[in-house]
């Protein structure tokens, strides 16, 4: 299966941990989140307690791990880092948070992916801050109650709706992060281009921002490969022209779609003429997995307009036929 070049998901490249911002000042766009981010970090830090757990919501690639890194250095304390699907038993859980020094953020992504008995014991390790431990078996067996350190539970989830009720309530801070605009992107480009020692005209830097899917890890990769192929061309400075010519090599079109984006536009189109066609079909057509059409592919086409979600299913709006250079089908008949 290729890879995709404009995915939001992690690769090993972006384990590039230098292009990481390391404080709020330094974190690019997200105004308000940041802002309110700061307010109650310093609050918690003025009271010398915990700051309240956290809930970071919102596609691939937004910076929702780049924040929790953020968020415990600005504390001043540990950070600790596992994901949903990592932790196998209630046990590994209880090992991780038995481990947390005081004040420590422990990150959880793909928090959605806790499996339910491991999540009945982050209830009360976040709620009263202890673990209640089955001792024994049948009739003798009883539970202990163990204090744990005082600590802040960062969760992050691709939609604050695939938490289970009781688990969402349980964050006093939710933050949703939303795409990125092009200027935002222009100035996470053109820093990331600082750090990786790459001469880039402000023209250069707008056309890959412009090309990023409102994403900054995005925007980091195709920046990358821009630079490759500026390299190899022999190019001293990255314009605009450069940074076009190496897109369209990448196959990355003027919206920032790729291949995968036009097959799923072209499959709603000329197979369901222009929908509503449901998830399930389309990821069947596409060989992709549901959650990766839902998370990754479709977020950005509906910001973009080009299609709708409905109850019936995807529809193909006026703009994404215009995109495709397709006229809908006549009305006739339907
Ligand atoms: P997520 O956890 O939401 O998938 P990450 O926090 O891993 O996203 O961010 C992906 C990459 O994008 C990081 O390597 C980071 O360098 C970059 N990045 C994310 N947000 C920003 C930002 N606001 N400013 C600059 N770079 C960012």
């Amino acid at each position: 299966q290729p890879q995709r070049i404009i995915s939001g998901d992690r690769r090993p490249e972006d384990v590039d941990a230098a292009l990481r911002p390391k404080s709020l000042d330094e974190f690019v766009g997200q105004k308000a989140a940041r802002e309110n981010l700061r307010v109650f970090i310093s609050a918690a830090r003025a009271r010398g307690d915990a700051l309240d757990h956290v809930l970071f919501f919102g596609p691939p690639g937004l910076g929702k791990t780049t924040l929790a890194q953020i968020i415990a250095r600005e504390l001043g304390v540990g950070f600790r880092a596992t994901s949903g699907p990592v932790i196998a038993k209630s046990g590994d859980l209880a090992a991780l948070l038995t481990n947390l020094e005081d004040g420590d953020v422990l990150f959880i992504d793909e928090i959605h992916r806790l499996n339910p008995a491991v999540e009945e014991v982050l209830y009360p390790a976040m709620e009263d801050r202890a673990l209640d431990l089955m001792i024994g078996e049948g009739p003798s067996a009883r539970s202990v109650r163990i204090d744990l350190p005082r600590f802040t539970l960062v969760g992050a989830t691709t939609r604050q709706g695939l938490l289970t009720t009781p688990l969402r309530d349980r964050f006093g801070i939710p933050v949703r992060l939303a795409f990125y605009t092009v200027d935002e992107l222009e100035r996470v480009v053109t820093r990331a281009a600082g750090l990786l020692d790459l001469a880039i005209a402000p023209d250069g830097a707008h056309e890959i921002a412009k090309r990023a899917r409102g994403t900054p890890r995005i925007a980091g990769r195709l920046l990358r490969r821009v630079r490759d192929f500026a390299n190899v061309a022999g190019a001293a400075t990255v314009d605009a022209r450069a940074a076009d010519a190496a897109l369209n090599r990448l196959e990355v079109d003027q919206l920032g779609l790729d291949a995968m984006d036009r097959r799923y536009l072209m499959m709603i189109a000329d197979i369901y003429r222009g929908g509503p066609v449901g998830v399930e079909t389309l990821a069947a057509g596409l060989s992709e997995p549901r959650d990766t059409i839902e998370e990754v592919i479709e977020p950005y086409l509906i910001q973009l307009g080009l299609i709708a979600r409905t109850a019936r299913g995807r529809c193909l709006n006026g703009r994404g036929w215009k995109h495709l250079g397709l006229n809908p089908p006549a009305e006739a008949g339907q």
